[in-house]
């Protein structure tokens, strides 16, 4: 029988910058009710796939990752960690697209917020999350968190981010705590706001504006995003996992976070700068 091989935890953490990663681990069976805590739907999948079944490949543990990420669509964060692992010369690892959210409060990198979202220690709201399954023993890793079920201290008696979102899509008054996520899609892909940026605002300003003012007035919901937004001219194209890329780099794109950045939780106080991302 082969022997297991071992790493140390402290090994892998020395790869990753502190100031921006942070990294935790997850046992076998934490990974498992990771997969079988369900998602809302399959966006940006990368890696082997431990979300919504019942059997899943075996891996031995996992560590997760959290990358400090002021982009809402910025998953370039994937390929980085396979690039860290890969030039490090670790061996038996794969990615993995699991339940993100719940990897990181399993691995106690951060805690659930009422607006629907994981507000990390380090990183707060401004931070993505991937897994990376080893089928080596992680030895020496942190303490494994045994609770994590409630919500951040910082809600209890809050609701600035439900007063603040434009659609009314947070609905936390009561538990169990839910987000209406079409109506948050909708708006962020198709709002017309003034002020607030939404995906469409960029699209016909950078890639089409061509289309008339009021075809893209009438253009409100995802359920037409693929037929109508074509990320195709100007330089510009469109990748699931990295966002949009200008001339193949990815860029930002700016689109509402008004549930993000209230006074009580972020650094933002309220006003997120969006002219200036
Ligand atoms: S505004 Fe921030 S602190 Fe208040 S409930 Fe929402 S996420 Fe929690
Ligand atoms: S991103 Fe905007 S639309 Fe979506 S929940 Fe937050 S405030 Fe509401």
């Amino acid at each position: 029988m082969d022997e297991i091989k071992k790493i140390k935890f402290s090994d892998i953490r020395s790869l990753f910058p502190e100031d921006k990663w942070d990294v935790g681990f997850l046992t076998k069976e934490q990974l498992k009710f990771c997969a079988y805590s369900p998602i809302k739907g399959k966006a940006q999948e990368y890696g082997a796939d431990y979300t919504n079944n019942i059997h899943f490949l075996a891996v031995v543990n996992s560590i997760v990752l959290v990358r400090s990420s002021p982009d809402s669509w910025d998953y370039t964060l994937y390929k980085e960690a396979d690039a860290i692992f890969k030039k490090a010369g670790l061996q038996d690892w794969l990615p993995i697209y699991t339940n993100f959210k719940q990897a990181a409060v399993s691995a106690g990198l951060g805690v659930r917020a009422k607006n629907s979202l994981i507000y990390s220690n380090k990183f707060g709201f401004d931070m993505k999350i991937c897994v990376i399954g080893f089928d080596g023993e992680i030895t020496g890793h942190p303490e494994v968190v045994t609770n994590t079920t409630g919500f951040w201290d910082m809600c209890d008696g809050c609701s600035d981010c439900r007063d603040a979102c434009p659609v009314g899509a947070i609905n936390n008054e009561q538990e169990p705590y839910w987000l209406d996520s079409s109506r948050c899609d909708d708006y962020m892909a198709f709002g017309d706001d003034p002020r607030i940026p939404s995906i469409k605002k960029f699209w016909h300003k950078n890639i089409h504006p061509e289309v008339s003012q009021h075809e893209v007035d009438n253009m409100k919901s995802c359920t037409t995003l693929e037929r109508e937004l074509s990320f195709d001219a100007n330089g510009y194209t469109l990748d699931m996992l990295e966002g949009v890329l200008k001339d193949g780099v990815a860029i930002p794109i700016p689109f509402c976070r008004e549930c993000q950045v209230q006074a009580r939780c972020s650094k933002w106080g309220g006003q997120f700068p969006y002219d200036e991302m």
